[in-house]
């Protein structure tokens, strides 16, 4: 349900209660368009309408429809709350007109879609003409204004607020930011929990438009965002506190975007989910103005560097957790800026570190940045100078972060009451089989510096057990699209009722979702050793919704033996896991922005 039902809604709605109940949707990905429902237009009645801190008369009709009210389209209430979030509303002739930003949209008497600018909703009641008015629907604020409409038990009052649109980490893993970014300036207060130590934000008047979400970082784990309260609506963000964590506040606001920063303090002990790795590559090569290192490493490394200046006249890398095969190595250079480069084992036990030391002659300008391949770092070395006193003395860094708090949401098929494709004689059902790619699949992109969001981390309904195909859909997309997140990854089994149907496919809809479907499809083929049924095009819901490229997969078909057999196999779900994480890695460095690893 989009908002909290009244009370006396409920009343309305209990006198269609004897109705048939249409029969629950199929909840393959082709979703369905419901039914126009039964409309029995109120008077109208005052409704009053906080929003911002200040308070807008309307006069709304109810309409026997779940928490729809239409109002009258040249209501003078309706421009002034538009004209609080930034935006213009008018009613010219026939057709209403809004304009937000660069936005501008339209909806005329009898449409019954909302543009896919603002999402494409199906509106259950169009803007229609009550007694020759033309009536707007109420609930279409929320997506024309990018709000959320709560309203009270008594049905005289509600709350318009601004929705959280997106939460992410930015920026270097070792001092990322944590970015909160709302559809109008909000407030906020922190304060501190205790058993465990928790960081926590209340954002005052921000509303989410999904029950929880929570992006995870790597060393500090989830943190974690709820809805606190509605009407008025506060939103709770929590950050685990660990040792040697600083967070610095942004002034209270109000502001669209918050950031906060986080600080961790060194690298001396190994972060978890830093397995060790080797160096497979270290060499110096000349490049334009000066001079490379190049350090490739078999998985992803956490570093530490340090440099420092003339007399010393220094450049310290060190990567905890990686191993250097063979003997140490060194460079003579003798350019006039770099003289020379050792690499060494400095420590083996209780943990690995490899140490990269860079003797520099004057104060010449030192550059890390990623690699054009994962899990690798380029040391530049100028032939320029640095101004001494500008320079950065020390920084942290992971390698392959593939781009500045590139988002990742994960769509494990099924779920809940809704067991997908069954595979009776194994016992095996789609949704449990998806669920557990996705865990596996989530774990391996949070140690490659993704964050990381599911639609669901469990067996449960995204929206809730017996929803439409379309509202448990929409709920998955909401998420993604609410996070803004830059990929999306919808993973689910074939069924077919021909029991030697085999093979793999990617689904595909929008221009945009072919790049990405490139990228994960030769390696998932190989890993997944099936019958290639190729990147095909389909309109799913959550690849026609989504406002990101997004890809459906199709790993294998439950319904055949064989294939049935591997899906059951955990190894075989990690094997089609970390072909995805490697294709989604090789999209986020073709196709996300790279950041810079260091100085
Ligand atoms: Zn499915």
């Amino acid at each position: 349900m989009r908002r909290f039902w009244s009370a006396w809604m409920l009343l309305l709605l209990g006198l269609f209660s004897t109705l048939p109940v249409v029969a629950r949707e199929t909840a393959e990905p082709q979703g369905a368009a419901g039914e126009q429902p039964i409309v029995v237009v109120g008077e109208a009645r005052p409704l009053s309408l906080k929003a911002l801190g200040t308070t807008v008369p309307l006069k709304a009709r109810t309409t026997g429809v779940e928490d729809e009210f239409l109002v009258a389209a040249t209501d003078p209430g309706l421009p002034s709350l538009a004209s609080l979030f930034g935006a213009e509303w008018a009613w010219r002739e026939d057709c209403l007109l809004v304009r937000r930003g660069d936005l501008k949209v339209q909806l005329g008497l009898g449409q019954e879609e909302l543009p896919p600018d603002v999402g494409g909703r199906r509106l259950e009641v169009p803007a229609r003409l009550v007694d020759g008015v033309p009536h707007v629907p109420l609930s279409c604020l929320e997506d024309l204004l990018a709000v959320r409409l709560t309203l009270a038990a008594d049905g005289k009052t509600g709350w318009v607020e601004p929705l959280i649109q997106s939460i992410r980490l930015e920026g270097d893993s070792r001092r990322p930011k944590l970015v909160i970014r709302s559809s109008a300036p909000l407030t906020f207060k922190t304060f501190s929990l205790r058993r465990p130590e928790r960081y926590v934000i209340d954002l005052a008047g921000g509303v989410l438009d999904t029950p929880a979400l929570k992006v995870t970082h790597p060393e500090l784990g989830d943190i974690r965002l709820g809805q606190f309260q509605l009407g008025p609506a506060i939103t709770r963000v929590v950050i685990p506190s660990i040792p040697g964590l600083t967070i610095v506040a942004p002034p209270p606001g109000p502001s669209r975007e918050i950031a906060f920063e986080l600080t961790m303090q060194g690298v001396s002990a190994p972060a978890r989910d830093f397995p060790v790795q080797k160096v497979t590559v270290a060499r110096v090569e000349p490049m334009a103005s000066g001079q490379r290192v190049v350090l490739q490493f078999s998985g992803p490394v956490q570093y530490e560097w340090t440099r420092l200046l003339p007399p010393d006249n220094r450049f310290f890398l060190d990567l905890p957790q990686a191993i250097l095969v063979g003997p140490k190595q060194e460079f003579q250079v003798q350019d006039g800026h770099l003289r020379s480069v050792r690499i060494s084992q400095f420590q083996t036990e209780p943990a690995p570190i490899t140490r990269v030391v860079v003797d520099l002659e004057k104060a010449a300008q030192t550059r890390l940045t990623a690699g054009e391949t994962p899990h690798s770092l380029v040391l530049e070395i100028r032939h320029d100078t640095i101004e001494p006193s500008m320079a950065m003395l020390k920084g942290y860094g992971t390698t392959s972060f593939p781009s500045s708090g590139g988002v990742v949401c994960l769509d494990p098929g099924h779920g809940g009451s809704d067991p997908g494709a069954v595979n009776r004689a194994l016992g095996l059902t789609e949704k449990e089989v998806t669920l557990d790619l996705c865990l596996r699949l989530a774990r391996i992109l949070r140690t490659r510096g993704w964050n990381v969001v599911m639609t669901r981390d469990n067996d449960r309904d995204v929206s809730w057990a017996g929803s439409s195909a379309r509202e448990e859909l929409g709920a998955r997309v909401q998420i993604a699209n609410d996070l803004g997140a830059d990929v999306l990854v919808s993973v689910h089994c074939n069924a077919s009722v021909n029991p030697a149907a085999k093979g793999t496919s990617l689904h595909i809809f929008k221009n945009s979702d072919s790049l990405l479907a490139e990228e994960l499809h030769p390696t998932l083929l190989a890993a997944a050793g099936r019958p290639d049924r190729g990147i095909q095009k389909d309109r799913f819901y959550v690849l026609a919704h989504s406002r990101m490229p997004a890809v459906l997969v199709e790993a294998a078909f439950l319904s055949n033996p064989e294939e049935a057999r591997l899906l059951g196999t955990p190894e075989y779900r990690q094997r089609l896991a970390e072909a995805l994480a490697d294709g989604l890695g090789r999209y986020a460095s073709r196709y996300l922005k790279q950041t810079t690893a260091g100085p």
